[in-house]
């Protein structure tokens, strides 16, 4: 569970073409990462894979199954929005059991995906708080267990990071590493941060202008950057 494929894929804005052509193949349980400078389409990629955006021309495949057509919701995919979309009038277990709830699953079944949830986030202390009550990383925690309920088959983070302070980023980079190793899902992250990139992903995908101009594990890149380009971005000594 959990593959992504995508073949030729393509998006247009009207007359502008913004994703050109993008082939490529996502493992069950990879953490991939999308960098590229800002503009280069890689929101515009990540909302596609989430069903967020059309697809243009090309296909898109789940575990083998063709969902390029599919609305999100059948895709079993999380979209891991900022912390700043929590409801302010609903304490954490409301918040991360919404989504349960209003699909119509028994209080019991909420319950226990909440838990385990708030569990694997190191959230059960702060159960009864409301967001204003938290801090910054406890309430993008909180963002990610909305998604963890819904039993994805991989999670989809648009620069989850990016409102939070070094310190923050720091801690909250080391709770999704530690989250990917116990979920064993698939995750792809997007990010311009490279240390991020760095530190977390198996392969990075490095996109400009909405090309694909290398994938390859950190390592990979850094050592052997397969253009000036990516040699700058990744800020390996070419
Ligand atoms: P990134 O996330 O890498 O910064 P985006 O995927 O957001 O880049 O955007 C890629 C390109 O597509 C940009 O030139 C952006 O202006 C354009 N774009 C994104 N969304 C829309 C839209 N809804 N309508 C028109 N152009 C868009
Ligand atoms: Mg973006």
């Amino acid at each position: 569970m959990g593959s992504i494929a995508l073949r030729s894929v393509e998006k247009w804005f009207g007359q502008t073409q913004v994703i050109k052509g993008i082939d490529l193949d996502i493992g069950d349980g990879e953490f991939v990462i999308f960098v590229g400078p800002s503009g280069c389409g890689k929101s515009t990629l990540l909302r596609m894979i989430a069903g967020l955006e059309d697809i243009s021309r090309g296909t898109l495949t789940l575990d083998g199954r063709d969902v390029t057509a599919e609305p999100p919701s059948k895709r079993g995919l999380a979209m891991v929005f900022q912390s700043y979309a929590l409801y302010p009038h609903m304490d954490v277990r409301a918040n991360m059991g919404f989504s349960l709830k209003t699909a119509g699953r028994s209080k019991a079944e909420v319950a226990a995906k909440v838990d385990a949830a708030a569990k694997a986030l190191r959230l059960q202390p702060f159960l009864d708080r409301r967001p204003k009550e938290l801090s910054g990383g406890q309430r993008q925690r909180v963002a990610i267990g909305r998604s963890i309920v819904r039993d994805p088959v991989a999670f989809l983070f648009d620069e989850p990071l990016s409102n939070l302070d070094a310190a923050l980023r720091v801690e909250m980079r080391y709770e999704i590493a530690k989250l990917h190793q116990t979920l064993k899902s698939t995750m792809i992250y997007v990010t311009h941060d490279q240390v991020e990139a760095m530190t977390l992903a198996d392969r990075i995908v490095v996109l400009q202008g909405g090309v694909i101009e290398q994938v390859g594990s950190p390592k990979e890149l850094y050592e052997r950057p397969g253009n000036l380009f990516v040699a700058q971005f990744i800020g390996s000594p070419k």
